[in-house]
């Protein structure tokens, strides 16, 4: 780099500093999302290797997955819950693709996700969807795919009615309500194979468990669970 350059790139950065997602520090590389310490912080769960994982028990007898992971512990004030908001809300797609890719790092470095075919995000209520202008689980399923060189299936698991107006109803009642709520194109396409559903953070689990009983719903399938993060620690 001449002088000259160094100099334009200097005067370029003083005046459009590329600032940390998470601590909002001064940033040298353009590329980069995080500071060192940021992601020195990151709270990993180390999940994906174990068997048996508190993710994996939480679908215990509700749902009957093969393998779950969670990439880090959620919980409010932190770094992970400000970046997962950014995602969702402020529609940072570099944080989607930053913490899939992260995501999909450890799921294939644990060797228990190797037989995964194709990743199904977690599909929004298509008003909801076009309100937004994306879906943060498809992002971050984008960055997952890209390191776990599977395809990403948008569009042929669909939401069908919002649930958030039911909350009022009895549990089991709502269950079925919110069962009822997934549809699936093209079954046949996805006969026999092993499915990852990716999702930006785990909650309650409710409406995973219910996209997930759909999908299951389909002949020879099996059916794993990825998200970014965890509440429950
Ligand atoms: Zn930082």
């Amino acid at each position: 780099m001449s002088f000259l350059q160094q100099i334009f790139n200097d005067t370029l950065h003083l005046l459009y500093p590329h600032l940390c997602a998470g601590c909002g520090k001064d940033l040298p590389y353009k590329h980069d999302l995080l500071c060192l310490r940021c992601i020195h912080e990151l709270p990993h769960t180390g999940f994906a290797s174990m068997p048996g994982n508190p993710v994996e028990k939480y679908f215990w007898g509700r749902l009957p997955i093969a393998a779950a992971h969670s990439e880090f512990y959620f919980t409010n004030d932190s770094l992970i819950q400000h970046l997962l908001h950014q995602l969702k809300y402020k529609g940072n797609d570099r944080i989607g693709l930053f913490l899939g890719e992260s995501l999909g790092k450890t799921l294939v470095n644990s060797g228990r996700f190797n037989t995964i075919d194709a990743l199904i995000p977690l599909p929004l209520h298509p008003d909801k969807q076009r309100r937004r202008g994306y879906n943060q689980a498809a992002v971050i399923g984008r960055g997952v795919a890209e390191v776990m060189h599977v395809p990403l299936l948008t569009g042929l698991v669909v939401k069908q009615e919002a649930t958030e107006t039911q909350t009022n109803k009895h549990r089991a009642e709502r269950w079925d309500n919110v069962s009822a709520s997934f549809t699936i194109s093209d079954q046949q396409s996805l006969v026999g194979k092993h499915l990852l559903l990716i999702d930006d953070v785990i909650t309650t689990g409710a409406t995973l468990e219910a996209c997930g009983q759909a999908i299951l719903e389909i002949s020879n399938i099996r059916l794993s669970i990825a998200t970014v993060a965890h509440t429950s620690k």
